[in-house]
């Protein structure tokens, strides 16, 4: 059994509108996608149990008194290490058959870090984290293996990051010559007690993408962004049309300017830049409040949040 994403055409928009449950609030997830073909229950249960761990390593964070920040790179870094997910170990292969990651993390405060064509560090999200603090770049692209280990971050070979399953995809789609190519993505938003919220997104890209090609994922306004006061977002799916809808800023712009609530500025973008130009994809956002939306017009999801019931995982 193996997880298959075919492209599919985006469809009418899913959402799920939690509010504050306490005085924090988190949500993840797992990459938006296409229809999934025979997903065996014993891998539906893995990527459950995936998503569930990278909840629980945010959400102790953010319940021992962490950041926002803390909480969703610690939830990212998760997914990164889990080989099911396309970020990290495991991410999708470009048309080379070689890993090059993007990652980006942003906070409230308006500060921001991202990398992008990432092939030397574990975990990408941590990476972006540190050109953030450091606070000489945002963005840095192709950052060389010096750089990674002089920043105090373990470096691994491009064995460690491809598996086999992403092989047997590339040669799927390199045999069947398809145009519109697989993808999948991790992220994270977070608020925390004191009010902070953050966003952090990183991912493989598309299987089968040109080496150089970057996405939305690491590009601060459109797969990531937070505002303090506002919202944070973290986003999956096409990344051409996220980057030319500037989603996640737009949904930011739209409470900010507007006066929306999440939700509405959640499914009037997606309306307006996604499904409008036939894109699909998926977000997770978290207002000021602790009021978390999760919404996609893909056929997939992967997400975990919490509700009153408790933990929710959308496979
Ligand atoms: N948005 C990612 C990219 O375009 C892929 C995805 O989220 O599925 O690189």
């Amino acid at each position: 059994m193996h997880v298959e994403e075919s492209v599919a055409p985006p469809r009418q928009t899913r959402i799920w509108d939690i509010p504050p449950q306490r005085d924090f609030a988190l949500a993840v997830h797992g990459g938006a996608g296409g229809r999934i073909l025979e997903l065996s229950q014993e891998k539906q249960a893995a990527f459950e149990a995936g998503l569930a761990r990278a909840y629980e390593a945010g959400r102790s964070v953010l319940a021992a008194g962490g950041s926002a920040l803390d909480a969703v790179c610690a939830a990212v870094v998760e997914l990164e290490n889990d080989h099911l997910f396309n970020a990290g170990r495991g991410a999708a292969l470009t048309a080379e058959g070689s890993v090059e990651l993007d990652a980006a993390v942003m906070d409230g405060a308006g500060a921001a870090g991202a990398v992008a064509a990432s092939r030397h560090a574990k975990n990408p999200v941590l990476l972006a984290r540190s050109v953030m603090e450091r606070g000489q770049h945002l963005f840095l692209v192709s950052p060389s293996e010096g750089l990674v280990t002089e920043w105090g971050h373990q470096a691994v070979a491009q064995a460690y990051f491809i598996t086999e399953a992403r092989q047997r995809q590339l040669a799927r789609i390199q045999n069947a010559r398809l145009v519109a190519p697989r993808h999948g993505t991790v992220g994270a938003v977070a608020r925390d007690a004191g009010g902070g919220v953050a966003a952090a997104t990183s991912t493989g890209g598309m299987a089968g993408q040109n080496c150089g090609r970057v996405g939305d994922s690491p590009i601060i306004g459109a797969g990531t962004y937070a505002r303090g006061g506002v919202v944070a977002v973290s986003c999956t799916g096409e990344g051409e049309a996220f980057i030319r809808g500037v989603v996640s800023h737009d949904i930011a712009a739209r409470m900010r300017y507007l006066g929306l609530a999440l939700p509405e500025a959640v499914t009037t973008t997606i309306a307006d830049e996604l499904t409008a130009k036939n894109a699909s994809g998926g977000l997770v956002s978290v207002d000021a409040d602790g009021r978390v939306v999760v919404a996609h017009n893909s056929p997939t999801m992967f997400a975990a949040f919490e509700d009153h019931d408790g933990l929710v995982t959308l496979t």
